[in-house]
C-alpha cells in the first residue's frame, strides 16, 4: 500500500473545512509508520482537459495558489491511479477534494474531479477498458456522475442508506455489481461517521469496506484498486478512520 501525498497539502489554500488548518495532520501522523509515502508531481493542464472545459481550468486558475493545490491533487489521484494498475494498492492524501467538480462547474469545496481525471488518463491511454467508482462520502458525487454520463465504461455507485447496516448492505451492492471493469476507484470521504457530519459510521465500517474492495478488486480486475479522500471534518477521529479504511484495503 502506497500514500501518495505532498506536503504543500498542508497548505491552507481557501477558508473552507477541507481546507482548514490541521486536518491532514492527524491523517500523516496515522499513516507514516504503516506506509509508504510517495510524492505526487501536478497534474498537467492536458490531463484535466480530458475531464474539464477550458473555460472551468482558467476560473480555478484566477486563484493561483488553489490552482497550484488542485494540480497537485489531481497529480496525486493519478499517481495512485497509476500505482493500483501497476499492482500496488494506493491511496491519495489529497485536497482539495475533487467529487463535486463536473465539467464545466463546481462547488462543494472541489474544484477538479480528482478520481474522474485519474480514470479518464487510464483510459485514454488504453490501460484500462473500465472502471468502477464507488463514493462513500456522505454527499452525492455530483460532479463524477457528470463526468462520466452515458459512459458505457464507468459505474459510479453513491450508496445511501439512512441506517448503518442498511449503507453497509448497499455498499457490498455496489461492489458486485455484473458491469465489468478492470480497476476499482474509492472516493474515500470520512464525513458519514457517527462523529463527523453523518452520525452514521463506525471506525471498523471503514475498515470492512476497505476489506470488501480488496476482495472483489482480487475477484474481478487483478487486484487493482486505490482510494483519494474527498470529505471528513473531524480532526480528532479522521486519522483513525483513515488508517482502518487503508489496513482493509491493503494486502
Ligand atoms: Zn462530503
Amino acid at each position: 500500500m502506497k500514500v501518495i501525498f505532498h506536503p504543500r497539502f498542508y497548505e491552507v489554500y481557501t477558508s473552507d473545512p477541507a481546507a482548514a488548518p490541521g486536518r491532514m495532520d492527524p491523517i500523516v501522523k496515522a499513516l507514516e509508520k504503516k506506509f509508504e509515502f510517495l510524492e505526487p508531481r501536478p497534474a498537467s493542464e492536458r490531463d484535466l482537459e480530458k475531464v474539464h472545459g477550458r473555460s472551468h481550468i482558467q476560473d480555478v486558475k484566477r486563484n493561483p495558489l488553489v490552482y497550484e493545490i488542485g494540480l497537485l491533487a489531481a497529480g496525486g489521484a493519478i499517481l495512485a491511479a497509476e500505482t493500483a494498475f501497476e499492482g500496488q494498492p494506493a491511496f491519495g492524501l489529497i485536497r482539495p477534494p475533487g467529487h463535486h467538480a463536473s465539467p464545466h462547474s463546481c462547488w462543494g469545496f472541489c474544484y477538479f474531479n480528482n478520481i474522474a481525471v485519474a480514470i479518464k488518463k487510464l483510459l485514454s491511454e488504453g490501460k484500462i477498458k473500465g472502471a468502477l467508482i464507488l463514493d462513500f462520502d456522505l454527499h452525492y458525487g455530483d460532479g463524477t456522475s457528470n463526468a462520466f454520463t452515458g459512459s458505457s465504461s464507468v459505474s459510479y455507485f453513491h450508496p445511501e442508506g439512512t441506517r448503518r447496516e442498511g449503507f453497509l448492505e448497499e455498499t457490498k451492492r455496489c461492489l458486485q455489481t455484473e458491469r465489468p471493469y478492470d480497476i476499482v476507484a474509492v472516493s474515500a470521504g470520512f464525513d458519514r461517521h457517527e462523529e463527523d457530519w453523518g452520525g452514521l459510521l463506525k471506525t471498523e465500517d471503514y475498515f470492512t469496506i476497505g476489506k470488501w474492495t480488496k476482495e472483489v478488486s482480487l475477484d474481478r480486475c487483478h487486484g487493482r484498486r486505490f482510494g483519494v479522500l474527498e470529505g471528513g471534518y473531524n480532526h480528532s477521529v479522521l486519522g483513525r478512520n483513515v488508517k482502518r479504511f487503508l489496513q482493509g484495503l491493503s494486502d
